[in-house]
């Protein structure tokens, strides 16, 4: 609460993983190994890791950072495409879900109930972010233009695009343009206000993807919270020299320096990644710092 007693728009912050997901090491952090030899060669997995979706109770709706994963997809055969893009999912991650570890179940958990949900915003748009949006069906799902436009390009399933889970929501999706972001922001040229009360800041991040998108989260008198997706698995070292194996370099480099940049502007800002074991702790003593 700030020292006026004004305690913003955000009534409550709450962080849930649907399951656990082994991604192989070089996934998480970027080797000299280029990705289709470790992806077709690596024979280890990391320790199961969160598929985090973050639950933010706003005056103006119930809304979520990310869906998680489908449980249909370790349930159903063919949850996946076939051919060598069914070969690279398989290589890529092994998820783990339980009955009780669904979206619903973990949304009932905390006292939601599913159809409460009124927006999603999407990191981006690949499985494990994506895959439980049919679970919340009054929600508007936004997700960057660009990232939009990622879904119809020629080889989109092989690049982690999962075109007819996503296209099986088609109407609710909103594909949403950024516009010139305030000083606030700043070194961020652009963002996306989105009840356009300053509470929840969405921020362009490409690096993993082109389209990948953040999520700044702010409480009046409480520090503030950097809702990342993957671009980091490792927010504890977060920073040029730890970046992950997916994606632009280039991009993950310049969206990684524009990050740290606002944190040293934003004191306490808490970074929060989708699949970082730290990140429910730190979500949770940032929320908590608030009193
Ligand atoms: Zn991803």
């Amino acid at each position: 609460m700030s020292p006026s007693g004004d305690t913003g728009p955000i009534r409550r912050l709450s962080v849930l993983s649907t399951g656990s997901v082994r991604i192989r090491p070089e996934h998480g952090h970027r080797t000299w190994r280029p990705l289709p030899v470790w992806l077709l060669t690596s024979r280890r997995w990391t320790p199961p890791l969160p598929i985090n979706v973050f639950v933010i109770e706003h005056d103006r709706g119930l809304v979520l950072f990310d869906t998680g994963q489908d449980r249909r997809s370790v349930t159903d055969a063919d949850y996946y495409p076939g051919g060598l893009a069914g070969v690279v999912y398989h290589r890529l991650a092994e998820f783990a879900i339980g009955k009780d570890e669904t979206l619903p179940a973990r949304l009932r958990s905390y006292g939601y109930q599913p159809d409460e949900v009124s927006h999603v915003v999407v990191s981006h748009l690949h499985q494990d972010h994506m895959g439980s949006v049919l679970d919340v069906p009054n929600a508007e799902l936004l997700v960057s233009r660009t990232e939009w436009e990622l879904v119809r390009r020629v080889g989109a399933e092989a690049n982690g695009y999962l075109r007819r889970h996503i296209e099986a929501a088609a109407e609710r999706w909103r594909p949403f343009d950024f516009q010139p972001a305030g000083a606030d922001v700043a070194p961020f040229g652009q963002a996306m206000d989105l009840f356009g009360d300053g509470s929840l800041v969405l921020l362009p991040t490409p690096g993993h993807t082109p389209g990948s998108i953040s999520l700044l989260v702010r409480r009046p008198g409480a520090d503030p919270i950097l809702l990342v997706g993957d671009l980091t698995f490792d927010a504890p070292h977060f920073g040029p020299d730890h970046l992950p194996g997916i994606g632009s370099l280039r991009d993950l480099r310049a969206s990684t320096g524009l990050v740290e940049a606002l944190r040293a502007r934003l004191p306490g800002l808490a970074i929060c990644a989708a699949h970082d074991p730290a990140a429910a702790g730190s979500f949770r003593a940032a929320v908590d710092a608030a009193g």
